[in-house]
């Protein structure tokens, strides 16, 4: 039996970005994958937020990314567009790159750290005892971990098989999705009916066709054939234009459910696995790819002993009520969208107050996960929040702070005299680096905040301490995030 410190099940974006996480501090982890390779069938994610963005700047590959796909405003609610173009980030916008090109970039960049996947295989069962999990494959084979994480999506076999619950909405409406060619030339853009709103459009010229079309129906077994597409053009624009050559049609609905728990012993959830809900708004990915950058550090630190078990803890902690605030704005925007006069009223009401500045801020900053606030107590405004990715000037040079997190390792920047702080015990896990900045502190949101005299950073990007010119609190912090000595 093989044996790794983690097994990864599913290499989707969730398990991908996990596992070049783990790699980063150097844990032996797998990804175990169902699919031959990158390629997906179907539409899904359409693009990345500004967190996201950041985040992977923060690792030093937003680049492969930006130059992938497009910069642009796509920030929406319900389909109100919302500009971030004055959001105090470098990524004051969103990326249009479908998941289909997301994806390859991602399995690229985990290639490199020699993370191995074990394509064409399943897993479907796993036993957890108190020193770890055996791992049972499709293809008769098993792995030994110390932990398991399942990042294997929406009907994750992992979530199901630890029993834990899945509570939330079932299903209010049902959308066929396809990607086809069509001879007559179709109504492009979008259609509002009784039923709901409908769309047809062109990614680039040349391209295949997308249709998107509210269905009649919630329920249905299996994914649409040719002739239910066809149908249901015609019952929305009362022709089904010539429509043939799909190269996939399949659906998508409301269900909003998330997992009781991430964690169970030794077994987590990240993602679709740990969280479902519609694509309004365009947080799945998103979220998904932020759970695996707040669970990789602790987790590699957890599994290095440096950290107690707890710390797996403040996972859960951390990332439910973001993902429960996920599915609840997900939840209005579904609301807000039905078609009928009443609804079409309260869009307008809400278009009214999304076209003023601070509702605009607010909801855009939660779409963008740019707002994310963890709960690490009293104090400085920066305290649970992103660290801004501010020009320092170092004795190495000018740096940004994104730049000395791509090795996702924590780091003490001290702002005040150099040498100020001790943290000698604590130097082979925490950076520390004197820097000058004499520029603003503005956060999302909130707008300027005071300036801190050091701040301790966690590798996800989170501030775990904040300075006031002593070193108060400070011991605290390094022993709860890093470790005791
Ligand atoms: C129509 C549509 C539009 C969307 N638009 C957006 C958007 O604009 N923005 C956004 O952020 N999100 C969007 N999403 C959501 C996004 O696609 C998902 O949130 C995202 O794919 C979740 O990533 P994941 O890695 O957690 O799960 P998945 O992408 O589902 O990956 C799970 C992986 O696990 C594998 N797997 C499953 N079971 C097993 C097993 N037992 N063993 C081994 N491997 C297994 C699967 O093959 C898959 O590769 C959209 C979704 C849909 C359906």
């Amino acid at each position: 039996m093989n044996e790794h410190a983690v097994v990864i099940a599913g290499g989707g974006p969730t398990g991908l970005m996990l596992a070049g996480e783990l790699a980063l501090a150097g844990i032996d982890v797998v990804i175990v994958e169902r699919r031959a390779s990158q390629d997906l069938d179907g539409s899904r994610g359409g693009g990345l937020h500004s967190r996201t963005i950041e985040v992977l700047d923060q690792r030093g590959i937003a680049e492969r990314f930006l130059s992938a796909g497009q910069v642009m405003q796509v920030q929406g609610f319900a389909l109100i567009p919302l500009d971030i173009s004055d959001f105090p980030t470098r990524h004051n916008y969103g990326l249009a790159l479908w998941q289909s090109h997301f994806e390859p970039i991602l399995a690229d960049w985990v290639g490199e750290l020699g993370v191995p996947i074990l394509r064409e295989r399943e897993v479907v069962g796993f036993a957890q005892d108190d020193t770890g999990v055996d791992v049972e494959l499709s293809d008769d084979t098993s792995l030994r971990a110390e932990y398991l994480v399942g990042c294997d999506g929406g009907r994750s076999l992992i979530r199901n098989a630890a029993g834990i619950d899945f509570a939330g909405l079932d299903p209010s409406t049902s959308w066929m999705i396809a990607e086809v060619e069509m001879d007559e030339e179709p109504e492009f853009g979008f259609r509002h009916d009784s039923v709901g709103t409908h769309a047809i459009g062109r990614r680039e010229e040349g391209e295949p066709i997308r249709v998107v079309l509210t269905e009649r129906h919630v329920e249905h077994t299996g994914d649409p054939s040719m002739d239910e597409l066809r149908e249901a053009l015609i019952a929305v624009y009362g022709t089904d234009y010539g429509v043939h050559s799909a190269n996939w049609i399949s659906r998508f609905t409301d269900m909003s459910r998330q997992a009781a728990s991430y964690r169970q012993g030794r077994v987590l959830l990240a993602g679709d696995a740990a969280h479902v809900h519609p694509p309004q708004g365009g947080q799945g990915l998103n979220t998904g790819v932020q759970d695996a950058v707040n669970l990789g550090w602790k987790l590699a630190q957890v599994v290095n002993k440096t950290s107690p078990e707890s710390l797996l803890d403040s996972y859960h902690a951390e990332r439910h009520p973001v993902g429960a605030r996920v599915l609840h704005n997900t939840m209005a925007q579904v609301a807000l969208a039905r078609a009928d006069d009443r609804h079409q009223a309260l869009r307008d009401t809400m278009t009214e107050l999304l076209g003023m500045d601070e509702p605009r801020r607010r909801i855009a900053a939660m779409l963008s996960a740019l707002d994310i606030h963890y709960d690490l107590g009293e104090g400085h405004p920066l305290l649970g929040r992103r660290m801004p990715d501010l020009d320092l000037h170092t004795a190495d040079g000018p740096k940004r702070v994104f730049t000395l997190l791509h090795d996702a390792r924590p780091m003490l920047l001290n702002l005040g005299e150099p040498g100020g702080f001790d943290i000698s015990l604590w130097a082979d896990r925490v950076l520390a680096i004197d820097a000058e900045y004499g520029g603003d502190w503005e956060l999302p949101v909130l707008g300027h905040v005071a300036a801190p005299a050091a701040v301790l950073i966690r590798p996800d990007g989170y501030v775990a301490w904040v300075g006031d010119g002593t070193d108060t609190g400070l011991r605290d912090a390094l022993t709860t995030w890093f470790g005791s000595r």
